[in-house]
């Protein structure tokens, strides 16, 4: 094994949303091209954002994409515990903020809410309170007597105001802020727990992260991050931020776009790989803009160099279409196994699901595009005989009639409805009557579907509507006919 070490470090706050599958992706995919170690951990000590269940479905999601943590909540590498809340249990947040109060790098604040609603200040049209570091500066014998005496205190990380603080991400490049920028952030909150950004800082040094993969929403905090891990004297982790992920109208995606996450598109009637292999092109490309990637190609090709900083569209389009190769490539039986539900949604009928399954198994996008194909197998639609006319079969409604009335006995007559001896029957027809194959097929395939678009041809139709179903069609078609040629 290499020593590369990723992590994917998901808050349990609901649904999954795209851009967090595709952190999960590329922690995995940059883990696995070296042969490394892919770790979940659950970011769970923001409480109010905390969602009953929502751990269930990272564990789930994990599991249905193939994304496989190598240690974990529920694979102990050595690491653990994996969940923060554990964590701070334990202990470790408090035991290394108190560290950085003695390097001088943190401290402690006991300002009340009044006093910090009084720093607001407005910058850019926004409110933002800047720390005066009043708290910095308190005596020692002040802030003993104030700790004793159970005041209730958060920790600060302590910026010099002077200097500047660097820092490289693989993606975006050197990035460098005045320290007068950076905010004394809160390290320890004073309900004990540590934000995000000190947890993220303390864990992923603690468990021996060598590639932080994260979205670039984290991309201004970094050079706080940055300064802790001077702070400690610790090795900085390669840094690498993704690209924001915007709608077709190049807003951020929200779930307002109603495909936002990786459950909304499984109900949305998507296959698992295909949703996989469209997150990972959200912000990479490979050299020979290749697109169909199973999860193992990606883990060979994936070189996160090739990662673009500049923001992804998500575009259902491409999605659907990539989902359609999917479907196409499946096998029947898995395919059959997934259309059926939808299958039956259309049609309350006893036909053979499998042979109408494999009908539409090349001609849809989602699976849910189905019911509009198949539903004239329940029930034969309203339709208007000015369909019959088709120029490209050179059929009129006249010469339509006329052949649906010439095959009716012939129809009646045959025994075998199976879609060969269908087929041989009016070859045969066809000779006789010395015309192309599609003067004689148009007519029928209106006539069982109501449609002039269906997934199969007609003898296909009428091999799984059975005999009786599709002579009561034929006949419906001549007399439709018979009153608008009249
Ligand atoms: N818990 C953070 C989130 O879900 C993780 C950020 C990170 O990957 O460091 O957004």
């Amino acid at each position: 094994m290499s020593n590369v070490k990723t992590r994917f470090a998901p808050s349990p706050t609901g649904r999954m949303h795209v851009g967090n599958l595709r952190t999960a992706l590329y922690a995995y995919l940059i883990a696995k091209h070296e042969g490394g170690t892919f770790m979940l951990r659950i970011e769970d000590t923001d409480q109010e954002r905390y969602v009953e269940g929502a751990v269930e479905i990272i564990n789930r999601t994990l599991e249905k994409t193939g994304l496989i943590h190598d240690e974990g909540p529920d694979k102990d590498g050595g690491c653990g515990p994996y969940v923060q809340s554990e964590r701070q249990k334990a202990g470790i947040y408090m035991e290394y903020a108190k560290k950085l109060i003695e390097k001088g790098e943190a401290y402690y604040c006991f300002c009340d809410k009044e006093r910090l609603e009084s720093l607001k200040q407005e910058v850019a049209g926004k409110e933002i309170v800047v720390y005066d570091k009043h708290c910095l500066h308190l005596p020692k014998e002040e802030i003993e007597a104030k700790l004793a005496a159970g005041v209730p205190f958060v920790i600060r990380q302590n910026v010099p105001k002077e200097g500047t603080t660097k820092f490289v991400d693989e993606i975006y490049g050197t990035i460098e802020v005045p320290n007068a920028e950076l905010d004394d952030m809160i390290l320890i909150k004073s309900d004990g727990y540590p934000t995000y950004n000190f947890a993220n800082v303390v864990d992923d040094h603690l468990m021996g992260i060598t590639h932080v993969v994260r979205g670039n929403e984290y991309l201004s905090s970094a050079p706080k991050y940055n300064r802790l891990y001077e702070a400690f004297g610790w090795e900085v982790p390669v840094y690498v931020h993704c690209p924001l992920i915007t709608n077709e109208e190049h807003k951020k995606l929200s779930k307002r776009s109603g495909h936002s996450s990786y459950e909304d598109l499984l109900e949305q009637g998507f296959v698992s790989e295909a949703i996989v292999n469209y997150v990972a092109l959200l912000g990479w490309c490979p050299e020979d803009n290749r697109e169909i990637f199973s999860l193992q190609e990606l883990v060979e090709a994936f070189d996160y160099h090739h990662m673009s900083k500049s923001p992804a569209v998500f575009d259902v389009q491409k999605l659907r279409w990539m989902n359609g190769e999917y479907l196409k490539a499946m096998d029947d039986e898995k395919f059959y196994e997934a259309a059926l539900p939808y299958l039956k949604k259309a049609i309350s009928r006893e036909f053979d699901f499998r042979k109408i399954a494999q009908m539409v198994k090349t001609r849809i996008e989602v699976y849910p595009d189905i019911m509009e194909m198949v539903d004239f197998f329940e029930k034969l639609p309203e339709y208007d005989p000015a369909m019959f006319a088709h120029k490209k079969s050179k059929t009129t409604q006249e010469s339509c009639l006329e052949v649906l009335t010439e095959l009716l006995p012939k129809l009646e007559a045959q025994e075998d409805f199976s879609n060969n001896a269908l087929f041989d029957m009016l070859k045969a027809y066809v000779e006789e009557k010395g015309c192309k194959v599609n003067f004689v097929m148009w007519p029928l395939r209106v006539a069982v579907s109501g449609k002039q678009m269906t997934p199969a041809g007609a003898t296909e139709i009428m091999e799984i509507l059975g005999k009786e179903e599709s002579l009561v069609r034929i006949r419906k078609a001549i007399e439709l006919l018979g009153e608008t040629c009249r």
